[in-house]
């Protein structure tokens, strides 16, 4: 049996600067990732990160748009200890040698970015995670941290006590299941973009960690609540930065006629995700828009200045949609991008089940509140990866060896056997997950109506049903990855459900869950999180309210959000 006192689940920029604290700490720590490190999501984020490192900018107005960003569901002691946090979060990053991009004097470059009042976010072209990534890469391989590479996470274990035990893992490569003791489990496992078919996330990002400690009887908080971006590109839904629109990008409908005054008259492009992800809809709806999408214009600010700041984008936006954006504008639409909700945890990172911290988008701290504002998560990520890297060390320093149950690593085999088992009358893992997640656009996506939600709900046993006969045409050990496609979907069915009850339950609309029938926000009855629980006896989920953590400020006083 391997055994670490920390193990960090995720090689995305949150798991990794934990683990980078836990080598400050001296703590015997390990990470456990199922693709390279520097493949993790992280990597593909372009605008930016955001903090007041200008000394015309301030973290206490960094910390009131982010709570007005959140519609009010953010939790004020987690908002202002990240915004707090962020200039010496960055600064350290650069001190590490991540190269931002500077100005002529050599000051780290800042650009606007949506729902901000101030030109806050910090960026390296349009490759921002990728920079970032590698520094704090470059930074474990010096300390030599043990990083168990390619090895797929399947279980999150509990000793009898309900204290973390540690992970059972499947080594992709040779189909071998392991377990690995740890004092307590860090889950940096990044987000659920893929619930969704249309969605500019990696194809790993299944939500596996929030479903493992779902089911291991933590509580996910806040799921409902998931941000459209408004420009992925038309076809394969991957992403345009924000950072465009920051740079001057216009949204045009197919005459070519802005559109954001109407629905945001002083921000315009850059009100924040969920205003602009629903003018777009609505412009697609009421005919303006061209099959199925909206544009995106460059072409005003030059080629110069494409090149320079929006290098990537250009060249994504050529090889997918065969567009050049210096000639043309670019067909966008909005699409599933960002979780808001996750493992529910306080302040420092710990959730409520003795051992089990999280950080990064696989969390739910909860800063993001109903929508997260633009670089606000590669913020988060970095200085709660930090936080909460710190806080499970020093719990680790105190705990004794926990008691691994040896059934654990049997039960996951056993799972594995019995899915390799089915017979041939099932469906392929693909299948179904394009079933469901196709469904998932259609009924729960930026716009919700009461039929939509309802035929969705109706799927629900049905698709539990077809999962329990999937059948996988590949039965062998070494990189079966129909054997993954498969595990992963059973996380991705959980969080869809969780999703749906929470978007059925919660009557009035705030930040990106807007329902038809309930079109206001309705802070006397729902300014609270929803808490998610695996009722293991029923096998079902269970549904509970939790208030948000408010600290009396009167600027944070709930007011109409306009932008
Ligand atoms: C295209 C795109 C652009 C973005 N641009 C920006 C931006 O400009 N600014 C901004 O602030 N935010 C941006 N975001 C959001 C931001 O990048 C992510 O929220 C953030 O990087 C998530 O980091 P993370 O460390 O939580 O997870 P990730 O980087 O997603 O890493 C997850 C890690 O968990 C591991 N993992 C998952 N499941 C398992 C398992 N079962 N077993 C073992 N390992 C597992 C993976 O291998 C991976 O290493 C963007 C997101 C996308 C998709």
């Amino acid at each position: 049996m391997k055994s670490h006192d920390l193990v960090i689940v995720g090689a995305g920029l949150a798991g990794m600067r934990a683990a980078v604290e836990a080598v400050e700490a001296n703590i015997d720590v390990a990470i456990i990732t199922k693709i390279h490190p520097l493949r993790s999501h992280s990597c593909a984020a372009q605008g930016g990160v955001n903090a007041a490192i200008d000394p015309n900018d301030s973290w206490e107005v960094h910390a009131y748009d982010t709570v007005k960003g959140s519609d009010y569901i953010g939790d004020e002691d987690a908002i202002e200890l990240m915004t707090r946090e962020a200039p010496e979060a960055i600064l350290e990053m650069d001190r590490m040698g991540c190269p931002f991009s500077r100005l002529e004097q050599g000051e780290i470059a800042q650009r606007p970015f949506g729902g901000a009042s101030f030109d806050r976010t910090c960026y390296a072209a349009d490759r921002t995670g990728q920079v970032m990534l590698h520094t704090l890469w470059e930074q474990l391989v010096k300390a030599k941290v043990p990083v168990y590479q390619e090895c797929h996470v399947l279980k999150l274990v509990t000793d009898s006590e309900n204290h973390v035990a540690g992970v059972v893992a499947l080594d992709i490569a040779t189909g071998m299941v392991f377990g690995v003791r740890g004092k307590a489990v860090l889950m940096g496992t990044g987000g659920y973009g893929r619930v969704f078919i249309s969605n500019t996330n990696a194809t790993t990002n299944t939500g596996d960690g929030m479903a493992l400690a779902l089911r291991a009887g933590a509580p996910l908080a806040d799921m409902e609540f998931v941000q459209f971006h408004p420009t992925g590109l038309l076809t394969s839904g991957i992403l345009v930065t924000e950072g465009a629109r920051g740079e001057g990008g216009y949204l045009v409908d197919k005459e070519g006629n802005r559109f954001m005054e109407k629905y945001a008259p002083s921000k315009k492009e850059l009100a924040s995700r969920d205003v602009v992800s629903r003018a777009e809809q609505t412009e697609i709806m009421e005919g303006r828009g061209d099959n199925g999408g909206i544009f995106l214009d460059l072409r005003h600010l030059g080629a110069e200045k494409i090149l320079e700041r929006l290098p990537q984008i250009r060249q994504l936006t050529i090889d997918l949609e065969g567009v050049d954006p210096i000639h043309a504008p670019i067909p966008v639409r909005p699409t599933a991008h960002y979780s808001m909700g996750g493992i529910r945890t306080d302040a420092y990172g710990a959730s409520p089940l003795k051992g089990l911290y999280a950080a990064g988008e696989a969390a739910c701290v909860s800063v993001h509140g109903a929508n997260r504002l633009g670089g606000n998560s590669l913020l988060d990520a970095t200085v709660f990866g930090k936080i909460t890297g710190k806080a499970a060390s020093d719990y680790v320093k105190s705990r004794p060896e926990p008691n691994f149950p040896d059934e654990a690593v049997a039960e996951v085999r056993e799972h594995i056997r019995e899915i390799k088992m089915h017979e041939d009358f099932g469906l392929r893992p693909v299948e179904l997950h394009a079933r469901m997640a196709s469904a998932m656009n259609s009924f729960c996506g930026v716009f919700r109506t009461p039929e939509g939600l309802e035929q969705i709900s109706t799927q629900k046993d049905g698709r539990r049903q077809r999962y329990k006969q999937i059948h996988i045409d590949d039965k062998s050990n070494a990189f079966n990855m129909d054997l993954l496609r498969a595990v992963e979907l059973e996380n991705l069915i959980d969080l869809a459900e969780c999703i749906v009850r929470g978007a059925i339950a919660r009557t009035e609309s705030r930040g990106a869950h807007s329902r038809t029938d309930f079109p206001k926000r309705d802070d006397a009855q729902w300014r609270k999180h929803s808490l998610f629980s695996w009722n293991r006896d029923q096998g079902v989920v269970e549904l509970s309210y939790e208030d948000v953590r408010t600290i009396g400020k009167e600027s944070y006083i709930p007011k109409e959000r306009v932008y």
